[in-house]
């Protein structure tokens, strides 16, 4: 018989990044509580189990008062939360409940407090009160912050990855993706997540091989086994053969080749034979990936994600900082423009010193420019040190999440009282800048004529608007296969976002993750688009692409498309009309 422990495994997920990497698995376990093992402890081991509970309980109060104290007064709930929490440490079903268990049951603390926390899981249910079950969350939160502590703290492990290693989670939130030192990171496998997760679209932009939606990958995979990450096929190897490695490894040298080939003519301009010009831009998340975007051959940044910006931090960034960060990207971009998008905070971008309260419906909830509305001094402060930005530089201003033209108006009010108090502040500064909305809510498109009366262009930002169109959470891999950049709902909505565009004279561009895919490119050129902007990885491929191909074919093309019912009909149209240009770019996009 085969020895089981030895024998090769296929896991198969989504290719969120291409390319291959063979390396260690570093393991990152998300709850803390699964890998919670039961083990006996000794009459003679209880008091030190006991400590080491009680030292966890330490460590965790001290943790919540160093988090309250870099509490920003206007957040003072969300401080007051936290003091709840400290108190709770001490509860009396929690704490004594668990020292009990330990005692009585001879057992160590993490089993004995999942026990605890366990017990009180099934009381809570019963209970009908709002108030009280809201409680249990408090709780639930504050024994998930023990354990934590018990079992070694995932964060620490996380900024202390001091080897070249493969991460394996179950999710990686934006927060703690920004917390790793990505250079030490060979590959992300993650049993959560798809393609328009942001776990895998820094994979992209840094180059990283990831494959997301595994489901049981944590379970699976041992810590420091060696496993073969397929980004571009979704695969992940266990286990493998000596053979498999073997081919595995060719493939690694044969990718880095054509990628090599690929960024050779990333220089030229993205111009289609009949002599249709796009600009080609890059997204960035943080200043760092600028250099990426020019060594790639973007020709501006198209959308810069600066909420990465407030995460993995205690409070939120002063003026000046911002100001300092942003000048750098403008200055280095000049006289190329610089996207600068607002606050897209929330979501699955939660940032802990928000102040806010857990949301049923966070993609649904006070995200993006609605957050920023309602915290008029954390929309001022970024707006200061933006406008100050824009006097050194090429800048236009982008707003997520903007769903009907009150919201545009009223951000247009904050800008231009930013610049209104920049001026009487005597600070150097330019508002005399492009004002953009980001086309990701279905009700913008829908208002789009009105919206292009008021805004200075528009971005469609195909993630979010896939996701909240076809009511597809952009992180469930679940649901990961209905998320189709092809579907007919898109690109009808595409083609209104762009007719009112034009209507009014004003640009359409494109910075969602459906830029980033040539295969997408004989409709976006259609559509007359003016702009891509994408994770920098990609622009090499689809500025080859678009050179590859001749705009006046497209339009008729796009015309069937839209009489087309279903997005494989669309994909099959597509295969047999470019069928041989796509061949030549494939690859590098994960196919
Ligand atoms: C989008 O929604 O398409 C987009 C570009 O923004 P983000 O991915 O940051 O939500
Ligand atoms: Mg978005």
């Amino acid at each position: 018989m085969p020895d089981q422990e030895s024998q090769e495994i296929v896991l198969r997920g989504i290719g969120g990044s291409p390319g291959i990497c063979i390396g260690k698995a570093y393991l990152v376990d998300r709850e803390g509580v699964d890998v919670v093992q039961r083990y006996a402890v000794g009459a003679q081991g209880l008091a030190k189990e006991k400590n080491r509970f009680k030292t966890a309980v330490q460590r965790a109060k001290e943790e919540l008062h160093s988090i309250i104290e870099n509490t920003p007064e206007e957040f003072r709930e969300h401080g007051d939360i936290l003091e709840t929490h400290v108190v709770l440490l001490k509860d009396k079903m929690l704490y004594s409940r668990t020292i009990d268990i330990i005692d009585k049951e001879k057992i160590n603390a993490e089993w004995a407090l999942k026990k605890a926390v366990a017990g009180l899981k099934q009381m809570f249910q019963e209970m009908t009160d709002p108030y009280l079950r809201e409680r249990s969350e408090d709780i639930l939160q504050v024994s998930d912050r023990i354990l934590r502590n018990l079992v070694g703290a995932r964060q620490v492990d996380i900024r202390n990855i001091n080897k070249r290693v493969i991460l394996v989670a179950h999710d990686l939130s934006p927060a703690e993706t920004a917390q790793i030192q990505l250079e030490r990171i060979m590959g992300f496998v993650t049993d959560r997540g798809g393609k328009a997760s942001h776990t895998s679209i820094i994979a992209r932009t840094l180059a990283i091989p990831a494959v997301l939606g595994l489901g049981e990958a944590t379970r699976e995979i041992r810590n420091d086994e060696i496993i073969i990450v397929d980004g571009t096929e979704g695969t992940v190897i266990l286990r493998p053969r000596e053979e498999t490695l073997l081919e595995y490894q060719d493939r690694q040298v044969q990718y880095e080749e054509f990628r090599m080939a690929i960024s050779r003519d990333s220089h030229l301009p993205a111009e289609t034979e009949d002599g249709v010009r796009l600009a080609v831009m890059g997204n960035i998340e943080l200043p760092e990936e600028v250099v990426s975007v020019l060594d790639h051959g973007g020709e501006g940044i198209g959308l810069y994600r600066t909420e990465f910006g407030y995460l993995s931090r205690s409070s939120f960034p002063q003026e000046e900082e911002l100001f300092d960060k942003y000048k750098d990207v403008v200055e280095v971009m000049a006289p190329r423009p610089v996207t600068i998008r607002t606050l897209d905070i929330n979501g699955d971008k939660a940032v802990t010193y928000a102040a806010q309260r857990p949301e049923e419906n966070p993609a649904l909830g006070l995200r993006a420019i609605r957050y920023c509305l309602k915290r008029p001094d954390i929309f001022q402060t970024q707006l200061r040190a933006i406008l100050r930005a824009a006097d050194h530089g090429n800048v236009r201003i982008l707003l997520p999440m903007i769903s009907g033209v009150d919201e545009l108006r009223e951000a247009r009010q904050h800008i231009e009282k930013a610049a209104e108090s920049l001026e009487k502040d005597g600070v150097a500064h330019n508002s005399n800048i492009a004002v953009g909305v980001m086309i990701e809510v279905p009700s913008a498109v829908i208002v789009a004529d009105f919206l292009a009366e008021e805004a200075d262009f528009f971005s469609i930002g195909t993630n979010d608007l896939i996701q909240y169109s076809l009511a597809i959470d952009r992180g469930n891999q679940e649901v990961a296969h209905l998320f189709s950049p092809l579907h007919p709902a898109l690109l009808r909505m595409l083609r209104q976002v762009t007719k009112a565009a034009k209507s009014q004279g004003i640009a359409t561009y494109m910075c969602g993750e459906m830029a980033a895919d040539p295969i997408h490119i004989p409709i976006l050129l259609a559509l007359e688009l003016e702009e891509l902007s994408m994770n920098p990885q990609s622009i090499p491929a689809v500025k080859r692409m678009v050179r590859s191909l001749k705009a006046e074919k497209c339009a008729p093309f796009l015309e069937e498309a839209l009489r087309l019912k279903t997005a494989r009909d669309v994909m099959n149209l597509l295969r047999t009309a470019y069928g041989e240009i796509f061949a030549e770019n494939l690859y590098a996009q994960g196919r």
